[in-house]
């Protein structure tokens, strides 16, 4: 069959010896397959050959011409140089290559050649400084060098020239044998081009539209056998059984009553979108997304309660010890009255008292488990398992929420995972693809939102000023610096000094804590009680409180070296106040040095809208760094564009998911062939 032929070591192809396989081994090019695969990263048009009098000072172009005469020298300082007067009919132009001294040789009067690099002005003639060029064989005779040339992502040790031409050997030879995944009512509906003429265009473009169409047709099918790996995911979470709640009126009521508020309607509509999945008999595996104060935690509350009204156990993570000490603080305040035993499990040492815990919540005791990632330990088993919900997901990755699930006994736990980063809506069909999607979008009544300020290094003391005044209108700031430690080599003011410059001379007379990540458990607990009851006017902290922290008193968020901070944490950290009527203000310190520190200090200044933040937080960063973390599962796709290919996506999710869901036989046949085929590629998925 063909397909071995394409699985062939690439070291037998010819002109590719043991020592070119390990280099290209390092590109993760190991058979002819791989290399066909190893799509170009830009392109070099070089389809049109340019007259050299229409030529200009400054751009790049291919020129055709006669060379009529030619000269090489050295100069002064011994290099060599070889210079060549080209002409086409309608003007001159200077050539010169230096320190190429064979190049004399091949290069004669009378030749005609192709030139192709970038055109400059210099003593009032066009010239073309080491331009690439080849001899055309005969006057019109075609060459190699024009029409639209590849440029691979290479290393240092491969060369352009070198890699295109065998990669031009190994298309010609193979490509035909590439086999067509798809069925011919796909291909008919989009219009694609065979997949054979795809791979041939991509690397040699027959015109810039054929290049477009094949491109089009590759990105396709790289997002379907994602989606399709994301559908059969979501099939899989839903094929077992879940539990089926009953959620009645009356808990509904009780639930509602424990709230010193009224909830929004968009709490109210994610509300009972939850309420559905519960009370199916199919796990529920939902994303709540909703703005930085927008009152997740109510919701996650109800959903907490409801389970444990049906007699299960429910587990809440939080990605960090400040955060899930907090949910525990509110939790135990809301439920103070009513009948929930309620627990705390974070990391550190397995004290007398935390293993007792973990005894507990094997035994059943406890209904609400609320804790950092301590909760999916080996350790921690749960009798029970109904629920779980994991806040600020973007910090977890899927990982994470596949091992805590693992933890539900018989079957699977509903899950609830909640983020205040909005998800960009290409990421949505992808990293988060295999999740249902609710969202509030309202803000609880009577925010002001925060005025952000841009404080330039001579108008510091003034900011210091105004934060004083609003501390004597009885309202709290939060100061927050880059780093703990004084690092000399940053130049960064660290907290730890910060802290004590503010409290003994800045803010002289108020009340300033201190609190970061590294601290002791217990400490930081007492600090950030302490601010929350206002013992402290002013908290100093690192990104420690980046997520989640709610001290509705709080006005000022004082972020010094905002340069160093990414959008989606300024804006998080921003999210720390406007938690009440008050108006609040957010004071960005520092030099912004790069243009897109000055892009992000603009957005923050434009906008309080967390889901045009993210946009543009995944435009400046690209979506690797977009969940600052390795772990954010995200796929890496060769061709297509996370960002920019969303309608794309969209279509290969549609398939994709038609596919997966569909009885037809002939569909059926397809959907087997491909998750054969592509058994490697879906696996690595499914557990990424
Ligand atoms: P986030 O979505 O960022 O997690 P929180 O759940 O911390 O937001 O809620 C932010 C603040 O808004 C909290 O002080 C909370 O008590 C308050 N809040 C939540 N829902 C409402 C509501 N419906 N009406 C008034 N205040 C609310
Ligand atoms: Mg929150």
């Amino acid at each position: 069959m063909s397909t071995s032929d394409l699985d062939k070591s690439i070291q037998y192809i010819k002109g590719v010896g043991p020592k070119r396989a390990q280099t290209l081994g390092r590109l993760g090019i190991h058979t002819v397959k791989d290399l066909l695969y190893y799509f170009p990263r830009t392109y070099q048009d070089r389809s049109r050959v340019e007259e050299i009098s229409n030529l200009t000072d400054g751009t790049t172009a291919m020129v055709k011409g006669i060379v009529l005469n030619i000269k090489s020298f050295r100069t002064r300082g011994w290099k060599t140089v070889f210079e060549a007067s080209i002409g086409d009919g309608t003007s001159l132009l200077q050539v010169k290559w230096f320190n190429r001294p064979y190049q004399s040789e091949i290069f004669q009067v009378d030749d005609h050649v192709f030139l192709f690099g970038k055109v400059t002005l210099y003593k009032q003639s066009l010239q073309m400084v080491n331009p690439e060029y080849e001899i055309a064989s005969e006057e019109d005779g075609p060459a190699k060098s024009v029409g639209i040339l590849p440029i691979y992502p290479l290393t240092e040790e491969m060369r352009q020239i070198s890699f295109r031409k065998l990669v031009q050997t190994v298309v010609e030879e193979h490509f035909h044998k590439v086999e067509e995944i798809f069925t011919d009512d796909i291909i008919s509906k989009h219009k694609f081009v065979p997949i054979t003429n795809a791979i041939k265009n991509i690397h040699f473009p027959d015109s810039m539209d054929s290049l477009e169409e094949s491109k089009r047709r590759l990105k396709y099918e790289e997002f379907f056998l994602f989606e399709t790996a994301m559908a059969l995911r979501k099939r899989g979470i839903k094929e077992v059984s879940g539990y089926k709640f009953r959620i009645g009126k009356n808990v509904e009521n009780h639930i509602y009553k424990l709230f010193p508020f009224k909830l929004t309607e968009s709490q109210q509509k994610v509300i009972s979108e939850i309420n559905e999945d519960m009370c199916s008999e199919r796990p529920m595996n939902r994303l709540l997304q909703g703005d930085v104060g927008s009152g997740k935690t109510a919701v996650a509350v109800y959903a907490l309660l409801a389970a444990v009204a049906n007699g299960f156990q429910t587990a809440f993570m939080a990605p960090t010890e400040i955060l899930a000490e907090q949910h525990y603080r509110t939790l135990s305040h809301l439920l103070e009255k009513a009948d929930v035993e309620i627990l705390l499990l974070t990391g550190g040492a397995k004290t007398k008292i935390k293993k007792d815990n973990i005894e507990r919540i094997k035994q059943g005791d406890i209904g609400l488990v609320i804790g950092t990632h301590a909760l999916i330990d080996k350790g921690v088993e749960f009798e029970k398992l109904g629920l779980i919900v994991i806040d600020e997901q973007h910090k977890f990755g899927v990982m994470q929420r596949t091992r805590l699930r693992k933890k539900g006994c018989k079957f699977q736990p509903d899950v609830l995972v909640m983020t205040a980063t909005p998800i960009p809506r290409s990421l949505s069909l992808t990293v988060f693809g295999d999740l249902d999607i609710s969202t509030i979008d309202e803000l609880p009544p009577g925010r002001t939102p925060v005025e952000t300020y841009r404080v330039p290094a001579k108008k510091e003391n003034d900011a210091y000023a105004f934060i004083r005044k609003e501390i004597e209108k009885g309202r709290q700031a939060f100061v927050v610096y880059p780093l703990v430690d004084e690092s000399e080599k940053l130049e960064l003011k660290s907290a730890t000094v910060e802290a004590e410059r503010l409290r003994d001379e800045v803010f002289a007379g108020l009340n300033v804590g201190l609190l970061h990540g590294q601290l002791k458990p217990e400490l930081k607990e007492l600090i950030m009680s302490d601010f929350i009851n206002h013992k402290y006017d002013i908290l100093v902290s690192t990104i420690v409180i980046e997520v989640g922290i709610d001290v509705p008193n709080a006005t000022v968020m004082a972020i010094e070296h905002a340069e160093r901070f990414g959008l989606a944490q300024l804006h998080q950290l921003r999210g720390r106040i406007g938690r009440s009527a008050h108006q609040s203000y957010c004071l960005l310190f520092g030099i912004q040095k790069s243009a897109e520190s000055r892009q992000r200090i603009k957005t923050m200044m434009d906008t309080n809208d967390g889901f045009k933040i993210a946009e543009e937080d995944l435009k400046l960063r690209g979506p690797g760094e977009f969940f600052g973390t390795r772990q954010h599962g995200l796929p890496e796709f060769k061709i297509g564009d996370i960002i920019n290919d969303y309608d794309i996506i969209k279509l290969a999710r549609t398939d994709a998911f038609e596919l997966v869901k569909s009885n037809d036989s002939k569909k059926q046949i397809l959907l087997s062939r491909i998750m054969e085929r592509f058994k490697g590629t879906l696996d690595l998925i499914n557990t990424g």
